[in-house]
C-alpha cells in the first residue's frame, strides 16, 4: 500500500522523528532513521495515545546540513591536510561561516589567512615550505586574487561551488556584451566580490531599494541574484528594478538547495513548539533562516552551541525542531539532538500532562 503522508501529521520531509516519553518508556540513543514501517508505528500511536500523552519530540530538519558546495571545499581541505604532514594548508577566509567547524578543521591543521596578508604572508614564506598550499574557499575569488596567487608562486587548489563558478561565467559574459550587471544581494559579501570580480568591478550591488537608484535606465541589464538570497528578497528587487530600467534580462542564479531551504521551512517551523536554529553567529544564511522561523513560530533561537540554550525556552514544549543552514556541518546538529535527547532522558524539560 502507498503511504500517504497527508493523511498523518507527519511531514514527509523530515528525515527522522524522535519520539520520547516522560516519563521513560523507550529510549535510544541514536535518533531512528524514518521509514515507512517505523512512522507507520509512530503514528499509530500517536492516534491511540493522543491528548494524554506527555511525550516529547525531536524534529531534525532533513533539509538542514553543509550544502554540496562548502563540503567540497572541506573535502579539498581534509584532503590537503592528509596528503603530507610536513606543509601547511591555507584558506583565503572562513572556510565557512560557522565558528565551531573551523575549530575543528584549525586542530586538524588548517590555517585561515585573509587576502589582504597575502603579500606579507609570501614574503614570509619565501623561508617556508614551498610545498604550503592555499585553498579557495566555496564562496570564490576575483580573477585578481587569482592573478596574485600566480604571481607570488603560490601552490592554489580552487575549492570554488560549481554553482557560484556559473554565477561568475555569466555575468562576465554579459558584462562582455556590454550589458549592466546588477546582482541581488549583500554588499561586501564575498561571493559577490568574486562575482564582481568578473565584471571588471563594474557590476552594481542590490541590496537596499536605493541601490537601485546606481542603474542606469537606459542600458540593456542583467539582473542576477547571490546564491543564497532569499527568492522573495530577490523577487521584490527584480520588481524595483523592471521600473526603472528599459531593458531587463533576469536570471535567477540562487541556489536550488537554497530555494528548496525556503520552500519547506515553513512548514517546517509550524510543526514544532520550539525551534533551534543552530549555525555560526556570523552566518548570513543561519540569520535569514532564522528570521523566516521565527517570523512563523516565534519560539525560534539561533544558536551555536548547545552552551548557550536555557531551558526555559522549551517550558511546556511537546516538540521540538533542530534545523541549521547550509553552513551547519551534520556533527554540530547531532550534538544539540543528543544533548536533548540526554536532557529529555533526565526528565527535562517537564511537560504537564494534558487531560
Ligand atoms: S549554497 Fe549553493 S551555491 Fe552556495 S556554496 Fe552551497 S551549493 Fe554552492
Amino acid at each position: 500500500m502507498k503511504f500517504e503522508p497527508a493523511l498523518t501529521n507527519y511531514n514527509s520531509n523530515y528525515r527522522r522523528y524522535v519520539v520520547h516519553h516522560v516519563p521513560k518508556v523507550h529510549h535510544s540513543s541514536t535518533p531512528k532513521k524514518m521509514t515507512e514501517a517505523n512512522l507507520r508505528n509512530i503514528t499509530a500511536s500517536e492516534e491511540t495515545t493522543s491528548s494524554a500523552d506527555n511525550r516529547i519530540r525531536i524534529i531534525l530538519d532533513p533539509q538542514a546540513g553543509i550544502c554540496g558546495g562548502v563540503r567540497r571545499a572541506i573535502r579539498f581541505a581534509e584532503k590537503e591536510l592528509k596528503r603530507e604532514s610536513n606543509r601547511q594548508v591555507y584558506v583565503l577566509g572562513d572556510i565557512i561561516h560557522n565558528e565551531r567547524e573551523v575549530e575543528r578543521l584549525e586542530a586538524a591543521g588548517l590555517k585561515t589567512l585573509h587576502v589582504d596578508e597575502l603579500e606579507q604572508w609570501a614574503e614570509d614564506e619565501k623561508a617556508g615550505d614551498p610545498r604550503d598550499v592555499v585553498l579557495v574557499r566555496a564562496h570564490g575569488e576575483p580573477p585578481e586574487t587569482f592573478d596574485q596567487l600566480k604571481r607570488l608562486n603560490v601552490r592554489t587548489v580552487n575549492g570554488t561551488c560549481p554553482v557560484v563558478t556559473r554565477s561568475q561565467e555569466l555575468a562576465q559574459e554579459y558584462h562582455q556584451k556590454g550589458y549592466q550587471i546588477a546582482i541581488v544581494g549583500k554588499h561586501k559579501h564575498p561571493e559577490i566580490v568574486s562575482i564582481i570580480g568578473h565584471t571588471q568591478n563594474h557590476g552594481i550591488i542590490i541590496q537596499f531599494d536605493e541601490d537601485t537608484e546606481k542603474l542606469n535606465p537606459d542600458r540593456p541589464t542583467l539582473v542576477m541574484a547571490q546564491t543564497t538570497i532569499d527568492p522573495k528578497q530577490f523577487g521584490v528587487m527584480v520588481a524595483k528594478i523592471l521600473q526603472r530600467v528599459k531593458e531587463v534580462e533576469v536570471s535567477e542564479t540562487i541556489c536550488k538547495f537554497v530555494i528548496r531551504r525556503h520552500l519547506n521551512l515553513p512548514r517546517f517551523a509550524r510543526n514544532a513548539d520550539v525551534i533551534l536554529v543552530v549555525g555560526g553567529h556570523k552566518s548570513s544564511n543561519t540569520k535569514m533562516l532564522h528570521a523566516t522561523c521565527k517570523a512563523i513560530n516565534p519560539r525560534c533561537y539561533h544558536v551555536v552551541d548547545v552552551k548557550e540554550i536555557d531551558r526555559a525556552w522549551f517550558d511546556g514544549a511537546r516538540a521540538i525542531g533542530v534545523t541549521g543552514s547550509a553552513s551547519t556541518p551534520s556533527w554540530l546538529l547531532e550534538e544539540f539532538v543528543k544533548a536533548l535527547e540526554k536532557w529529555i532522558e533526565a526528565g527535562w524539560p517537564r511537560v504537564e500532562a494534558s487531560n
